[in-house]
């Protein structure tokens, strides 16, 4: 039943051919535990020998990852938030001076880019789903676009991103 919607991956981004490492069996999507009957995939960590980078083997579709209707938030988690305080300040203190600006793709509600903000970043979210629309009402500049190669070129005719953030994006999208 799950099998339409799913891409195995063989290879990384890379090229590296990718090397299973730990099976989790089947597992619900994100935000979807709570369902009696819900549609379960297989969950299978690989990583690639060549540069390292841990991802899924199995790549679910992004309609279905990144539904119109999500409801994780970062803001829920306070771990995740200190998380990005630290992350910011390091960024800060070595990049700050440049005035650059930084993006977040696929940056949820907006947490991350409100305390680059706040530390006097020029700040974009780039989110696809509902909660673009947090991050709008919380003052960051949002585009409620999805991440791929015609947004990037948008961003690049600017000519104003230095620095970029994927944080837990590349280990299970398809293709960028
Ligand atoms: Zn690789």
């Amino acid at each position: 039943m799950y099998k339409k919607n799913i891409l195995i991956k063989k290879r990384c981004i890379c090229g590296g051919n990718l090397k299973e490492e730990i099976n989790f069996g089947k597992l619900p999507l994100i935000n979807d535990f709570k369902k009696v009957k819900t549609i379960k995939y297989p969950t299978i960590i690989s990583q690639c020998p060549k540069c390292f980078l841990v991802q899924l083997k199995y790549a679910v579709k992004d309609s279905l990852i990144f539904p119109k209707n999500y409801s994780y938030l970062s803001a829920d988690s306070d771990e995740k938030i200190k998380d990005y305080k630290d992350l910011i300040a390091k960024i800060s203190s070595r990049f700050l001076r440049y005035k650059p600006m930084i993006v977040d793709i696929g940056g949820n509600d907006g947490s991350l880019m409100q305390i680059a903000k706040k530390r006097n970043f020029s700040e974009m979210n780039i989110e696809p789903t509902n909660v673009a629309n947090i991050s709008k009402e919380r003052g960051i500049k949002t585009l409620k676009k999805k991440f791929n190669s015609r947004t990037a070129n948008d961003l690049k005719k600017k000519n104003y991103y230095l620095i970029s953030l994927f944080l837990l994006i590349f280990l299970h999208i398809l293709i960028i």
